[in-house]
């Protein structure tokens, strides 16, 4: 369905917990939710089932870390087997999952995996995340690919890290044949915003040149440069509000067109869930104002 400024909205993320085993420093994910608050899988399977009749095809699992919640696997699988659905694919820290998961995913035909990782140092990511799992991060990247899994690495530009640790993980990246795409980071619960930027970034590298394919859905932009192969999420410093094809559904179920504003319906238990949905997204905000004020609700709450 086409919202009132002409986007075709065809992509939601399925946040299915709020809970992280990770507390990042910019994220915050440990005032977890009582697992009564949160939807049930049959009714976010419901609320996909609207989805879908409305043109809706595409679903990212998140967080919180979705790995964290019993039972994502058969969910996953069954939303995958869901008349319509073209693509389910799952934002992750790797770090909870286990040989068998990742066998499982490759098994249920998993379309993507983007695994959130910020530094390849080990004392940086135990200071970013409060734990000291990179090893086994690093190996769950590896294994996944190993077994044919698309994985890409999605990694957010703080202004702590330091120009080694960007080059070390497109090196990393581009070694393994694994897309890497820096993130900026958004104002969300605080007022910092990434000061570094694509431009800081591509600064470090030589031969610089736009790579014009699509690796994915999203509003990713790539460079192909003597290291390889870098891409860019710019939500604040390249605002591409207006391709913005998607909304959020919340953990307690609350359906958001717009990760910035306050917008949103709780579509739990709605019989009329149909026409709520479309209320939502034909009134889906034009764009954000991470420019002007912050979100003021952390990303794992809502589900980044
Ligand atoms: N735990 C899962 C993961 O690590 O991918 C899913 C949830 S996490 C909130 C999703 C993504 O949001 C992560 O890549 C995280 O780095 C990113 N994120 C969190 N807060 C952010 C912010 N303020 N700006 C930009 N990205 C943010």
């Amino acid at each position: 369905m086409y919202d009132q400024y002409n986007r075709k909205i065809e992509y939601m993320r399925i946040s299915i917990t709020d809970r992280c085993n990770l507390n990042c420093t910019y994220c915050k994910g440990f005032d977890a939710l009582t697992h009564n608050d949160i939807l049930r899988y049959e009714e976010i399977l419901d609320i996909c089932k609207v989805a879908v009749q409305l043109g809706i095809g595409y679903f990212k699992i998140t967080g919180g870390e979705p790995c964290a919640r019993k039972g994502y696997l058969s969910f996953i699988e069954s939303l995958k087997k869901m008349d319509g659905v073209h693509e389910v694919t799952i934002t992750t820290n790797a770090s909870l999952l286990k040989k068998e998961d990742m066998d499982t995913l490759k098994r249920i035909g998993i379309d993507g995996i983007n695994v959130s990782l910020d530094t390849l140092d080990k004392e940086c990511y135990k200071e970013i995340t409060g734990k000291d799992c990179i090893d086994l991060v690093v190996h769950n990247i590896l294994y996944m690919k190993s077994i044919g899994l698309h994985v890409k690495i999605n990694s957010v530009l703080l202004d702590e890290t330091r120009d080694e640790e960007f080059l070390n993980l497109i090196d990393f990246g581009n070694l393994h044949s694994i897309p890497i795409r820096f993130i900026e980071r958004m104002p969300m619960k605080d007022d910092k915003v990434s000061h570094r930027t694509k431009k800081d970034i591509l600064s470090l590298l030589d031969n610089v040149e736009i790579d014009k394919n699509k690796y994915g859905n999203g509003p990713a932009s790539y460079y192909q440069t003597n290291r390889g192969t870098v891409g860019f999420i710019e939500p604040v410093h390249g605002k591409f509000c207006d391709q913005c094809n998607r909304i959020r559904l919340t953990s307690t179920g609350y359906l958001k067109a717009c990760l910035f504003h306050k917008d949103g319906m709780n579509v739990r238990n709605r019989t009329n869930l149909e026409d709520m949905m479309k209320e939502i997204i034909y009134n889906k905000p034009q764009g954000h104002d991470f420019e002007k004020d912050m979100a003021g609700i952390s990303m794992s709450k809502i589900g980044g």
